[in-house]
């Protein structure tokens, strides 16, 4: 009995100690993103890539140039040889319409050259040896990121516009590897979202003009001023799957807090009145969000009026909503806000290849957002939302014949994609919390978020985490639905 007490405390003691180590190894440079109970997370995935970004940027009247270097210690967790690693450069999407390059890529220290493929987008890294299961190795690269001013493709997700700068995904991002599928290469379609990326923490140092407000995922720890007209700003985003960033002369902050979380809404000169309801509305998604699934762990939440055509579009601890409905008193502005801020645990925390399963995080934030309207303003209005996504689905199907909610964006290019993606996917979820009591549902879906936040979940985690929450087969109903079971 003694003996045993001590082996149990030996055994405490050596994991706590194990977990100081891990910590104490960064010396807690990430803990200003975390929440105090969060900051031990990082210790809990201590193999996922570290990503350090060292950039400038540049800005003229015609365009915005992002000259940097980034390293990334990678360390493979699959139990395949690699012979490559894959990055991405979303800015040469046709959708995004800017222009990115990459140079002096070395690995290891010994320089290699990058294959790109037809489009520039996709950057194949060769390995000079293979990389075996959990060896790690070092890339590093330089990089350069340009958009071009007044040019408004698609979205405007990555723009220019009226003195504005968003630019996400600007740097080289690591893609996904796949056990036994390989890395994640595809092709974006332009009607959906693009990115597909895997957990990392960020070390970002970015120098910019002066008087530009830059907005950032993840925390600022520093910031200091430079000789020339420029400030040169420290970020770090742990755990993070992206590193987003907004940019502008013209931001104005309101500021909010929520379940000890800082909830920054940036927007233009004269939107003040919209600001403070697009705080509010944020700080009642974060509340009824994190009651529901589980706790958003980053201190920082940060949503952002841009140029977009969107209506918005979601980042790592970072939404962006449009200008366009910058108005109090807005009903889409509530809805696009609470839709986005929703993302943070759709697609932000829990991650999916949203080029292949759109409908796992857009479905579950059209679900959630019902939720929201729930609470706040009582059944009728959330019932409302299931009325109004009926009619899209409905009236869709009449005339083209109906379709399951697990299909890919191409599969829905003729109009399709709300009224099944956004519409029907979420009466999914209505049909689930019908059958089985929206309380039980809701707690499935808690325990599919802690499951699987900093990861990524597939259609096939999302069902068996339900069945055992549930303590249901849900076969026929994957099948019905989606189009797919496990
Ligand atoms: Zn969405």
């Amino acid at each position: 009995m003694r003996y045993s007490r001590i082996l149990v405390n030996f055994v405490l003691i050596s994991l706590l100690w194990a977990t100081y180590a891990a910590h104490a190894q960064d010396g807690g440079r990430f803990d200003p993103a975390l929440q105090p109970e969060f900051q031990q997370d990082i210790a809990a995935f201590p193999d996922i890539p570290q990503i350090t970004i060292t950039a400038s940027l540049t800005i003229t009247d015609q365009q915005a140039t992002i000259n940097g270097n980034m390293q990334v210690l990678y360390t493979n967790l699959s139990p395949d040889a690699l012979s490559e690693i894959v990055f991405r450069l979303y800015p040469n999407y046709p959708s995004y319409g800017g222009q990115a390059t990459v140079n002096n890529v070395l690995v290891n220290g010994i320089t290699v050259t990058p294959e790109l493929d037809s489009t520039a987008s996709i950057v194949t890294v060769p390995l000079p040896t293979p990389l075996l299961p959990s060896e790690q190795a070092m890339v590093t690269m330089d990089f350069a990121s340009t958009v071009f001013a007044e040019q408004t493709v698609l979205y405007a997700q990555y723009s220019y516009l009226g003195g504005n700068l968003a630019l996400p995904n600007f740097f080289p991002l690591l893609s996904v590897y796949e056990t036994g599928v390989g890395w994640w290469r595809n092709a974006a379609h332009p009607q959906g979202d693009a990115v597909y990326s895997t957990t990392a923490n960020f070390d970002v140092t970015l120098t910019a003009p002066a008087k530009w407000v830059l907005i950032t995922s993840g925390t600022r720890i520093e910031s200091t001023e430079n000789t020339d007209q420029t400030r040169t700003h420290h970020y770090v985003a742990p755990l993070m799957r992206d590193f987003a960033l907004m940019a502008s002369t013209q931001y104005e902050t309101v500021s909010g807090e929520q379940d000890g979380i800082a909830i920054d809404v940036h927007y233009f000169s004269g939107g003040d009145e919209a600001a403070n309801t697009t705080l509010r509305f944020a700080e009642d998604a974060v509340r009824i969000f994190n009651a529901h699934f589980g706790e958003y762990p980053f201190t920082e939440l940060d949503v952002v009026e841009t140029r977009t055509v969107a209506g918005g579009i979601e980042y790592p601890g970072l939404v962006v909503v449009q200008s366009e409905s910058w108005k109090a008193q807005d009903l889409y502005l509530e809805i696009v806000t609470v839709h986005e801020v929703a993302h943070q645990w759709w697609y932000s925390l829990v991650g999916n290849d949203q080029t292949r399963d759109p409908w796992l995080d857009e479905s579950l934030a059209q679900y959630s957002t019902t939720l929201y309207f729930g609470e706040v303003y009582g059944p009728d209005f959330q019932q409302g939302f299931f009325d109004s996504y009926a009619d899209s689905w409905r009236n869709f199907s009449a005339e083209n014949g109906d379709r399951v909610i697990g299909l890919t964006p191409s599969d829905y290019e003729d109009g399709a994609y709300f009224s099944f993606v956004y519409a029907k996917g979420p009466l999914f979820f209505k049909f689930l919390a019908d059958t089985y009591g929206q309380d039980a549902l809701i707690q499935g879906l808690n325990d599919y978020f802690m499951a699987y936040r900093y990861q990524i979940a597939t259609p096939n985690a999302l069902q068996t985490v339900l069945e055992a929450s549930l303590g249901q087969e849900l076969d026929k109903w994957f099948l019905e639905w989606v189009g797919q079971s496990n």
